[in-house]
């Protein structure tokens, strides 16, 4: 099949690099339906033109900062309450000896997570600041942040809705921030909705925050979270809402999609998970809106077919850790790297270890940082492969002293 013998006119369209609008994207969602094969056929294409054979990852350990939060979405499965037993208050010697270890293990992003403004609701988030030296969560992220920098590990904070003020300090450190969007349909906020009782995930406050992050040229990664009760049609105003948003500011460097899988101990257990069919539909639109995005999916998530995805247009699989589980989906563990990388192959895409800011997005950030990144970056942007590959280099990298 080559360009312009597509059946749909729209997607010959795409394909011509011309722009489509609103009803062009749910018209290619409904022929779909049907037939997906020419949807997937163009956001592969446009895959390919814009991302080569290449997919990424990133080496990561997951730090649970603080998982109270004064939140409830009802699918959420990482929020704990201080009597529960996953509760985790990471002290300042925890974080240091898992920071330790990730290096040991050639990670290169720090992860930090933390509930939504834990100290707000918490006596015991207060009580664990005030024991840990801080005034606030984000206070903690700095220092943490900073400790992560020393040690040659890239810290990329996602602490639900941070102030103007409080993302701007932690740009100083983190070389890329992260906040899902979710999704901008207001009813999903309603009574009965998945986001009812969280009030930080009110679209207006999560575009605010994306629209703060891109006045602050902090590289950031958001995305949406499909199958929790939402119409193709609110799927599809959140993507063009990122869109929107990446060509006001050019900051949003990748999305994420993520299938909704229900938690056992949640509001919304007895939902079923994203039909996978519909979710590869939601990824090849992506594509075809945003042909140059980066476009992820949790490979821990499609633990039996990740691999599919790979032919209707994501090219990165996210932070994929050796050490920490993924505290946000405990029950799915991540695969082995090694696996990932031997299913790339054989769909014919290279693995490439990347470091959490992609390298089209170098220069958003400071010198200092790019002097880090720059020990053990190659001349693509990537992480060296005898870094996160070779186990025998460790001590010479663990040596280097990065100023
Ligand atoms: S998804 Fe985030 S905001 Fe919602 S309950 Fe979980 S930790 Fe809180």
């Amino acid at each position: 099949m080559t360009n312009l013998v597509l059946k749909s006119e729209i997607l010959n369209s795409v394909l011509e690099n011309k722009s489509i609008n609103r009803e062009d994207i749910i018209d290619i969602y409904e022929k779909s339906i049907k037939n997906s094969n020419e949807l997937f056929f163009t956001a592969q294409k446009l895959r390919i033109k814009n991302k080569k054979n290449t997919v990424t990852f990133s080496k990561k350990a997951f730090f649970n900062i603080i998982n109270l939060c004064k939140d409830t979405c009802s699918y959420c499965t990482y929020k704990s309450e201080p009597e529960e037993e996953k509760i985790s208050l990471m002290s300042k010697k925890q974080i240091k000896e898992l920071l330790q270890l990730a290096k040991k293990y050639t990670c290169v992003e720090a992860l930090f997570v933390t509930g939504e403004q834990p100290e707000k609701k918490y006596s015991e988030a207060r009580n664990w600041l005030k024991e840990n030296g801080f005034k606030s969560t984000v206070e903690y992220l700095i220092h943490s942040s900073e400790e992560a920098l020393e040690l040659g590990l890239f810290p990329h904070t996602n602490a639900g809705n941070l102030n103007y003020d409080e993302m701007k300090e932690l740009k100083k450190t983190n070389v890329s921030m992260g906040i899902m969007l979710e999704n901008v349909s207001e009813r999903l906020t309603k009574k009965g909705m998945p986001h009812y009782l969280a009030a930080s995930k009110k679209p207006q406050t999560r575009l605010k925050i994306l629209e703060n992050s891109g006045k602050l040229g902090i590289p950031m990664t958001t995305g949406i979270l499909v199958g929790i009760g939402e119409t193709i049609e609110e799927i599809i105003d959140s993507i063009l809402a990122i869109k929107e948003l990446h060509k006001k500011y050019g900051n949003i460097q990748e999305v994420i999609l993520q299938n909704f899988q229900p938690k056992p101990d949640t509001i919304m257990k007895d939902s079923p998970s994203a039909n996978e069919e519909y979710f590869k539909k939601i990824v090849a639109l992506s594509r075809i809106v945003m042909p140059e995005m980066n476009i992820q999916i949790p490979p821990n998530l499609s633990p039996r077919s990740y691999q599919s995805f790979l032919e209707v247009g994501i090219n990165d699989w996210g932070g994929i850790s050796p050490l920490t589980p993924d505290f946000v989906n405990p029950e799915f563990s991540w695969p082995e790297i090694s696996k990932v990388e031997d299913y790339s192959k054989k769909a014919g895409f290279d693995l490439k270890c990347r470091f959490p800011i992609y390298p089209e997005f170098f220069s958003f950030i400071s010198k200092k940082l790019r002097d880090k990144i720059a020990v053990i970056q190659n001349e693509d942007g990537y992480v060296k492969e005898e870094y996160w590959k070779w186990q025998s280099t460790l001590t010479h990298y663990l040596e280097m002293q990065i100023q």
